[in-house]
């Protein structure tokens, strides 16, 4: 799986995903078709498919000119807000592109029909990828725009906190530096965000989203996900970055009701959603609750729910 990150507009990054043995191509958050179609074109790949994050202009506003461009194009999101949308996507879902997975992970809060990608690819030692919008960027994540903050860190903490920790994240702006600054003004003490910032400022983001500036430089930079791993190591000296960076350990272990991710070998083993089995009232009495008996798949773990059924 090679990934290419193509940054455009102000901070945005759009991103193309190559399948190297199929040489079937998957774009991320189409701004600029036409951008897109230049390195579709260099690259000689098909290209299939747009998973877009969310409805936003800066996210899908191409969308519509790029299926005019590119006839039979399939544009996938969770959100029938999403310009030119040919399927509506659903948390879990899983679709294939050749050998590689992508696990489709609602992620609402920035918006409410928010999806992240999360790709990998089997019998690759390569670490598997997330795309993951404006739902997560470096040391931030987006405003929260739609939806409650219970949502918004269940999506964080829940469903991306849970990923494995050699994760690339390809988040959807470069927004690292005002990111950190921020972090430090609050927590002025912190030892990583310090560090993390010192990174930063050393120019490793900026240089990446200026290498691909269409007025400044050739254009995108082109990582395969060892290479990205490689970034990764040395990023990892002083805390993790992006895109492509590690999302690191989560910094609470995954609850009793998260599902497992596990590797097996080369591959992945992801297992389906968990299901609600059953429901009831609350034993506490609590006339407003009922409680669930989540089941997760493999794992035969059982964990109780409590809230609003
Ligand atoms: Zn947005």
């Amino acid at each position: 799986m090679k990934v290419k990150v193509i940054p455009v507009l102000e901070d945005n990054y759009m991103y193309l995903v190559i399948e190297e043995h199929t040489r079937e191509a998957v774009a991320v958050d189409v701004a600029v078709p036409k951008r897109l179609l230049e390195i579709v074109g260099r690259e000689g790949v098909s290209l299939t498919t747009v998973l877009t994050t969310h409805h936003h202009w800066d996210h899908a506003r191409g969308n519509v000119e790029l299926a005019r461009l590119w006839p039979g194009l399939a544009v996938l999101g969770a959100d029938e807000r999403i310009c030119a949308l040919t399927r509506r996507l659903t948390h879990g879902e899983e679709l294939r592109f050749g050998a590689i997975h992508v696990r489709c992970l609602l992620t609402p809060g920035h918006t409410s029909g928010h999806m992240s990608y999360f790709l990998w690819e089997d019998e690759c030692p390569d670490p598997p990828a997330l795309f993951s919008g404006d739902a997560l960027s470096v040391a931030g994540c987006g405003p929260r725009l739609e939806g409650t903050a219970q949502q918004m860190y269940r999506s964080l903490a829940k469903t991306l906190g849970i990923l494995p920790p050699e994760t690339k994240v390809f988040c959807g702006h470069e927004h690292t530096l005002a990111n950190l600054e921020f972090a430090q003004k609050v927590e002025p003490c912190n030892d990583h965000v310090r560090a993390k910032l010192s990174w930063a400022k050393r120019g490793v983001r900026a240089q990446v989203h200026r290498q691909g500036d269409p007025g400044r430089g050739p254009g995108g930079t082109l990582q395969r996900a060892s290479e990205l791993r490689a970034r990764g190591r040395t990023a990892a000296a002083t805390g993790p970055g992006s895109p492509g960076t590690a999302v690191g350990a989560p910094e609470h272990p995954p609850t009793e009701v998260s599902p497992v991710w596990t590797r097996r070998g080369a591959r992945w083993h992801i297992p389906p959603p968990p299901t609600l089995r059953q429901s009831g009232p609350c034993p506490g009495g609590c006339p407003a609750l009922e409680t669930s008996t989540l089941v997760l798949p493999g794992s035969g773990r059982v964990g109780l729910l409590s809230g609003p059924v």
